[in-house]
């Protein structure tokens, strides 16, 4: 049998969840967490139970391996989230779902983060029919996605839209006709996220 992992699985597999990280193939059978969901190296028996730091660190890699920042700007992300008023945990996982790769991603215009960040960074998206080349761009409720109206660009996103099996979430809209686009109706909150994440386990590491 060949590899069923590659580095980006093996984080789904030591975070223990799917993270979809690697586009369409997340969706089907092939997906390396569905057939083996052990980590790397490890038979499952000789895991020992993870300690309180543990269980918290674990929780932010998972975090951090989903929306692919590093943590030097995750430090940023909570900073920011401590300022706000409200649940801390809540705001950062909202500040976190606005992140203009991740929109891109789960509107569908992208397979995944990654590739949504190509996307941005390469001047395919348009918000507001400004060019935004800022994957850590924070969407606004109202703000207006447009593929720009060029082959590439349009290739890449049906591309995208042919392949995609997930809904877009319910805060975003988005309209096939034409020149692909969408719309960010709301704000996203911690419950939009599509991760089982304790938000409150990070923000107790952080805080330390
Ligand atoms: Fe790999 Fe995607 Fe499955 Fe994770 S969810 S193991 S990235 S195929």
């Amino acid at each position: 049998m060949g590899r069923i992992t590659g580095p980006v699985c093996r984080l789904c597999r030591r975070d223990g969840l799917k993270l979809f990280l690697k586009g369409n193939r997340c969706d089907t059978p092939k997906c390396a967490f569905e057939r083996r969901p052990t980590p790397p190296g490890m038979v499952q028996k000789r895991r020992s139970k993870p300690t309180e730091y543990g269980l918290h660190l674990r929780e932010k890699q998972k975090v951090k391996h989903y929306y692919g920042v590093l943590e030097r700007q995750f430090r940023t992300y909570f900073a920011r989230a401590e300022r706000g008023s409200g649940n801390t945990g809540e705001i950062l996982m909202s500040l976190l779902e606005r992140r203009l790769d991740n929109i891109v991603h789960r509107i569908g215009f992208a397979a995944s983060r990654s590739a949504a960040r190509q996307m941005v960074m390469h001047g395919h998206i348009t918000i507001n029919g400004r060019r935004v080349d800022v994957p850590s761009y924070q969407v606004k409720a109202g703000d207006l996605l447009r593929v720009k109206n060029r082959v590439k660009s349009l290739q890449l996103v049906h591309a995208a839209l042919a392949e995609s099996r997930r809904e877009v979430p319910d805060f975003l809209t988005r309209s096939d006709e034409g020149v692909p686009e969408g719309r960010v109706d709301r704000l996203p909150s911690a419950e939009d996220v599509s991760i089982p994440v304790q938000a409150n386990l990070i923000i107790e590491l952080c805080s330390k």
